[in-house]
C-alpha cells in the first residue's frame, strides 16, 4: 500500500539533510529516500562520502572527515523526527497532487509514496576517466575537486586532466599550492574559454601534455605515479606526480526525473523564485541544479532554503 507523506526529500547529501533538519523541526515529518549503497562512488550522504579531510566547512576549527560530518547531519536530522528509507527511487509521477514515487525496495507496483511535495536533492556526481584504482585512490592522491583538496598538495608535483575551464580553473588555484601543475588533454586543442587559455598559458607553474591521457595509476596506498599515454603515437611516459585531479565534466543525477520536471540541456533541473521548479510543489536544492558553486556549505544553504520555501507553500495550498 502507499504510504501518504507531507513531505518527501530525494537525497541524502548536504542539500537533502539540511532540508530534513529544517523541514523536521517544522514539523512537516520528512522522508528521507537517501539512496542505496550500490557502489564506492554512489552511497547515502553524496559526494563527501568520498572525501577525506574537510577544512572549509565553517564550524569546524580542525576540519572534519566527510563521512563523519554527513553522520552528523544525519542524526541531527534523526533527532528532530526525520525518517529515514535507505532505498533509491526508481520512477516519479509529477504529473497530478499527490505526486507518486516508486522505490527500489518496495513490493508490487503501487507507487510506494504519496507526496504532498518533494524536495528533490539528488547531487551531481564528477565524471572519471574509468580507469583502474581510481575510486580506489579517491582521497588518496587522486581527486575530483581542486578548492576541496588543493591545500593537501603544498609543494607537490601535480596533473590535471581535462581541456575544460573547470581543468583549467583547478590548474590555476592549484598553482597556489603545487610546485607544479601538469594539465594532460587528449586533444591539442583546449575546449576552455580564450580568457582561461591564456591566463593559463601565462601561468610559469602550469606545463601541458598533449594527445594524451592517463592509463595507470601507481602507488600502494596512495598516488605515486601516473602514466600517461600518447594517443596518436602510443607513447607511454612516467609521471611522477602525488596528485591527480579529474576535471573532465560533471553529471547530475536528473534521470528519473526527465520529462517530469524542466532542466537545462545538461540535465540540470531549472529552480526560479528561490528553490522552486516549473511543477508546483516540486522544489530543488543542492548540486542537482546548482553547477556554478558545487560547495557543500551551498549545497547545505540551498537545502535550508528548500525547507522554508516548502513550509510557505504547503501553508499557502492549505489555506
Ligand atoms: P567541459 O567543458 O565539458 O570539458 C570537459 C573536458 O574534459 C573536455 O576538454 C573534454 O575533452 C575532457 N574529457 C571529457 N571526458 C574525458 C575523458 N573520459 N578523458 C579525458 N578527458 C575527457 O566541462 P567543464 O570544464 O567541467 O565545464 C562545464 C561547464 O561549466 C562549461 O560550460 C564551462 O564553460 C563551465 N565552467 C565555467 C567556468 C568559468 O567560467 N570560470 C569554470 C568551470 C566551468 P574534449 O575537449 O576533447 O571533449
Amino acid at each position: 500500500m502507499s504510504e501518504k507523506v507531507k513531505v518527501a526529500i530525494i537525497g541524502s547529501g548536504p542539500a537533502g539533510l539540511t532540508a530534513a533538519i529544517y523541514a523536521a523541526r517544522a514539523d512537516l515529518n520528512p522522508v528521507v529516500i537517501e539512496g542505496e549503497p550500490s557502489s564506492t562512488t554512489d552511497q547515502p550522504g553524496g559526494q563527501l562520502m568520498l572525501t577525506t579531510e574537510i577544512e572549509n566547512f565553517p564550524g569546524f576549527v580542525e576540519g572534519i572527515m566527510g563521512p563523519e560530518l554527513m553522520s552528523n547531519f544525519r542524526s541531527q536530522a534523526e533527532r528532530f523526527g526525520a525518517r529515514f528509507d535507505t532505498t533509491k527511487v526508481s520512477r516519479v509521477d509529477f504529473s497530478e497532487r499527490p505526486f507518486k514515487l516508486w522505490t527500489n525496495n518496495q513490493t508490487g507496483s503501487e507507487p510506494r509514496y504519496l507526496a504532498d511535495s518533494i524536495i528533490i536533492s539528488t547531487g551531481a556526481r564528477s565524471l572519471l576517466m574509468n580507469i583502474d584504482r581510481e575510486t580506489e585512490l579517491i582521497g588518496h592522491g587522486v581527486s575530483t575537486c581542486a578548492t576541496c583538496d588543493g591545500f593537501f598538495f603544498r609543494d607537490h608535483h601535480i596533473a590535471v586532466v581535462g581541456g575544460g575551464d573547470s581543468a583549467l580553473e583547478e590548474a590555476g588555484f592549484l598553482t597556489k599550492f603545487a610546485n607544479t601543475v601538469t594539465i594532460i588533454h587528449r586533444r591539442n586543442e583546449l575546449r576552455a574559454s580564450k580568457i582561461m587559455q591564456d591566463r593559463a598559458f601565462a601561468n610559469p607553474k602550469i606545463s601541458f601534455i598533449w594527445d594524451s591521457t592517463v592509463t595507470d595509476l601507481h602507488g600502494a596506498s596512495s598516488l605515486t605515479g601516473i602514466t600517461v599515454t600518447n594517443r596518436i603515437t602510443g607513447e607511454k611516459t612516467e609521471l611522477p606526480v602525488t596528485g591527480l585531479f579529474v576535471a573532465i565534466g560533471h553529471s547530475p543525477n536528473t534521470d528519473i526525473f526527465k520529462g517530469q520536471i524542466d532542466m537545462d540541456e545538461v540535465g540540470y533541473i531549472i529552480t526560479n523564485e528561490g528553490t522552486a521548479t516549473n511543477v508546483p510543489g516540486v522544489f530543488a536544492c543542492g548540486d542537482v541544479q546548482d553547477h556554478t558553486y558545487r560547495q557543500a556549505i551551498t549545497a547545505a544553504g540551498s537545502g535550508c532554503m528548500a525547507a522554508i520555501d516548502i513550509e510557505k507553500w504547503l501553508k499557502h495550498t492549505e489555506d
